[in-house]
């Protein structure tokens, strides 16, 4: 047989399947609570499914869509069921998946305003009002020196974050010479003993050094102890090092604990020097769409960087990082590289935003669009709805907790996170979670604080409601009691 001269999917293919495929996804979040929370797979057993070698010709669509169900659905782990608890959700929505779905459709790469000026001032609109919606400081709107972007991950945030610091303590030296520490001292960053791996990640990336981070310990709360900061800063200044950048977590990974925020800006801002303070709010910045919870941002108005995720509970599919600065000059003096190829008259006039400066890669996705969805539809009611109906089962589920006598709070909840264990200690609490998890039911993870096995119970699932909250409860307390008998 000839080869064709054509093999793309025609429109009316494309409507066809789409169509399909909407209807698929669709059905998933119908069935998505019946099934096996956990994928039950073993390694190695969905590659053993797959052929060895690539297609040499073409497939019928009907052939590739029937596999998703023989092949991948085994292999997935539904963190779209109402009852996965575990890590911290990373849910999403019908609007934001329809955002994603126009992003792939129009496959702009928005690396520049002129490649699509539309993707550029979206982002940068939603944004606004993303700050507006959460009321975070007018030093974070376009309007300002400031301003936001969309990064793929919190991870990278603090990278951006992290290179921004070190170009302006070292007055731009460092993209010039690289991170000569001996030349230069050694520039050291704090973060507390809870703060995500990403922060230390950073460290390395931005070539400041694991020896060169420290990792300041917290209170019983599990919130970093600004006395110990001071210490640590002080310390490092009296050897002639030079402290440039401290992350505070806002809602840190094991118990969404809060780091005092506004004693953290002040100590910064006394210490003199030139501190870069970086916020990660990753999971809990999405909670002060409701103003109960706006005691979160309190301090930011001193801080240089912050970042949440939409991607984690505000509906919006994987991935969605909102970073702002006080100073993109900052931002784009450490990672803005100029080349001819690259150049356009809208932004040399100062009249356009090129985000490829704000990031690291050149090419970016059309990520506002599904961010843009997500708040038109739900408006800043809907979320803050279902933000504070999370809070709400979280609450009931403490309470319950609180009153069994075979369990033990570690530490009072903080907004949609539980963490409790087993008052019979360390091994009865890992069996309980791994039982509960292997009947496929429900899906829950662990952390250890002060130094105890700790089971996390966190509440965001779009369609999690107290049936599922309860029924959680109900498996968590069987099983302790069988095994207590056992
Ligand atoms: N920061 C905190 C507090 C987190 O809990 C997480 C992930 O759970 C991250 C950062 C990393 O998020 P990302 O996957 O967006 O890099």
């Amino acid at each position: 047989m000839s080869p064709r001269n054509d093999y793309h999917m025609t429109a009316a293919e494309f409507r066809k399947f789409g169509r399909e495929v909407v209807d698929w996804i669709a059905d998933y979040y119908e069935w998505v609570e019946s099934g096996s929370v956990l994928s039950q797979v073993e390694p190695g057993d969905i590659r053993a499914m797959l052929p060895n070698d690539p297609p040499a010709v073409g497939e019928d669509f009907e052939d590739i869509f029937s596999d998703i169900d023989r092949i991948v659905m085994p292999g997935i782990t539904h963190w779209q069921s109402p009852n996965f608890f575990a890590y911290f959700p990373s849910n999403t929505s019908f609007p934001s998946i329809l955002g994603e779905m126009m992003a792939a459709g129009l496959g702009v790469q928005g690396m520049v305003w002129k490649t699509s000026p539309a993707a550029t001032e979206l982002e940068t609109h939603v944004l606004d009002w993303m700050a507006k919606l959460l009321g975070l400081p007018g030093r974070f709107l376009s309007s300002s020196a400031g301003g936001g972007v969309i990064q793929d991950t919190a991870s990278s945030a603090v990278v951006c974050a992290m290179l921004a610091a070190r170009e302006r303590v070292t007055n731009g030296q460092s993209n010039r010479h690289g991170v000569d520490q001996s030349a230069t001292g050694a520039l050291v960053a704090y973060t507390s003993n809870q703060s995500h791996s990403s922060v230390e990640k950073a460290a390395r990336i931005v070539g400041i050094g694991d020896m060169n981070i420290r990792l300041i310990d917290v209170d019983d709360g599990f919130a970093m102890r600004v006395e110990s900061l001071e210490n640590a800063i002080k310390q490092d200044l009296a050897a002639g090092r030079i402290p440039f950048f401290v992350c505070a977590t806002m809602g840190t990974t094991s118990s969404l604990a809060m780091d005092p925020l506004v004693e953290i800006g002040n100590l910064c801002g006394n210490l003199g020097g030139d501190i870069w303070l970086h916020v990660d709010a990753a999971m809990a910045g999405a909670a002060t769409v409701c103003e109960e919870f706006r005691s979160i941002n309190e301090g930011l108005e001193k801080v240089d960087s912050y970042c949440f995720n939409p991607h984690k509970w505000l509906f919006t599919n994987f991935d969605c990082n909102c970073f702002y600065v006080a100073d993109r000059q900052a931002l784009t003096g450490a990672l803005g590289i100029q080349r001819e190829y690259l150049r356009t008259a809208e932004y040399e006039s100062g009249a356009a935003i090129d985000y490829r400066d704000w990031q690291i890669p050149l090419g970016r996705r059309f990520r506002s669009l599904k961010l843009w969805f997500v708040l038109r539809h739900y408006g800043a009611e809907g979320l803050a709805h279902h933000i504070r109906e999370h809070v709400e089962l979280a609450k009931q589920f403490e309470q319950w907790v609180d009153d069994h006598s075979d369990f033990d709070l570690i530490v009072p909840r903080s907004l949609n996170t539980v963490c409790f264990c087993h008052r019979l200690g360390d091994s009865i609490t890992e069996r309980i979670l791994e039982s509960v998890n292997s009947t496929g039911r429900m899906y829950v993870s662990h952390t250890k604080l002060a130094d105890r096995y700790t089971i996390r119970m966190v509440v965001g699932g779009r369609d999690t409601k107290l049936r599922h909250v309860e029924q959680a409860w109900s498996l968590i307390t069987q099983t302790a009691e069988e095994m207590d008998s056992e």
